[in-house]
């Protein structure tokens, strides 16, 4: 999915000073978002509280929608820059195509990742035939210096590596958990895993101390290191882990509790936020919006959808100039 707000706030993020030098146990309950006319998200990233959990920057969780009467997703093409896209359903299905020429149709458990480097578009839709319920997750990871103007890749793994134990099923989308380690191509120290739980499991996970840590809630809630979790809300962990003790609580379905596990080593560049773009300073994202609106060929063209493109909404009047530790 993408940020369709016509009026986006500037995100300076980046730098070590919202990073916690030890374990946190923060609630974040996350803010409800309209995306488009109808959509309705979670946005649990960047928050006024945190920006970042090492280099993931972006943290919207959206459904389980009904969309059986109606349309589904609906995001027509759209620009990125110096960023990946993490795409995670836990119901549902989407058709994703980009400039690339990349054109697939995931559901869940399936992994689509985008890397934007210096530029790419996309579509994403539910297919004309869908199923009735529209329920995941949308990540961003904030690509370093040194490949942040790489050419474009799309990768789609439709299995990743995962392991069950003590009534946990553990899916492992970026970077390595419990010796499961994911094929995904990541830039950064990172990691993101999907956690079901059965009620009442209980169950230590192994982390890295260097690591910051936070787990979103996506369906049901639990209880992590003793905190109650409910749905739709995420707790900031923190570095200096070494293991996570996380226990399933009960669903209104009685299905098993989802959680989104996002660590990563902490995001030390200074960089800016806006719509769609991440770059590294005002006058970087307003030729980037003046490129996409432009036509320009730093983006391509997505072949096959039909519609109109999103133009890039007015930058904000005040310069966009990228914060670190430093001002
Ligand atoms: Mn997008």
């Amino acid at each position: 999915m993408s940020n369709l707000d016509r009026r986006p706030a500037t995100r300076e993020l980046g730098g070590l000073d919202g990073t916690s030098a030890g374990p946190a146990l923060d609630l974040l309950p996350g803010k409800e978002v309209l995306l488009g006319e109808s959509t309705r998200v979670r946005r649990l990233l960047p928050t006024l509280g945190r920006r970042l959990v090492g280099a993931w920057a972006f943290v919207d969780h959206y459904g389980p929608d009904d969309v059986a009467a109606g349309a589904g997703m609906q995001v027509p093409p759209h620009p990125h820059t110096g960023l990946q896209t993490v795409s995670w359903l836990l119901e549902g299905s989407v058709h994703h195509r980009d400039s690339l020429g990349s054109d697939v149709t995931f559901g869940p458990q399936e992994l689509p990742l985008m890397t934007a480097g210096l530029g790419i578009a996309h579509s994403e839709q539910s297919p004309v035939s869908h199923p009735r319920f529209l329920h995941g997750v949308q990540l961003w990871v904030v690509l370093p210096d040194a490949v942040r103007d790489m050419a474009p890749t799309f990768e789609h793994h439709a299995a990743l590596p995962g392991f069950t134990s003590d009534g946990l099923s553990a899916t492992v989308l970026v970077g390595e958990l419990g010796g499961a380690r994911s094929p995904a191509t990541a830039h950064t120290p990172l990691v993101g895993a999907d956690l079901e739980l059965i009620a009442g499991s209980d169950v230590e996970l192994p982390l890295d101390p260097d690591f910051e840590y936070a787990v979103l809630a996506s369906a049901g809630a639990a209880e992590v290191e003793g905190a109650p979790l409910t749905t739709g809300a995420m707790l900031y962990l923190g570095t200096g882990r070494r293991t996570l003790r996380v226990r399933g609580g009960t669903t209104a379905d009685g299905r098993p509790t989802r959680l989104m596990l996002l660590g990563g080593e902490p995001f030390d560049e200074r960089i800016v936020m806006w719509w769609n773009f991440v770059g590294r300073s005002g006058e970087e994202i307003a030729d980037y919006a003046e490129q996409w609106n432009g036509e320009s060929d730093r983006f391509g063209a997505v072949v096959g959808y039909d519609g109109a493109r999103l133009e890039a909404p007015p930058l904000p009047p005040v310069p966009l100039k990228a914060r670190g530790r430093q001002q």
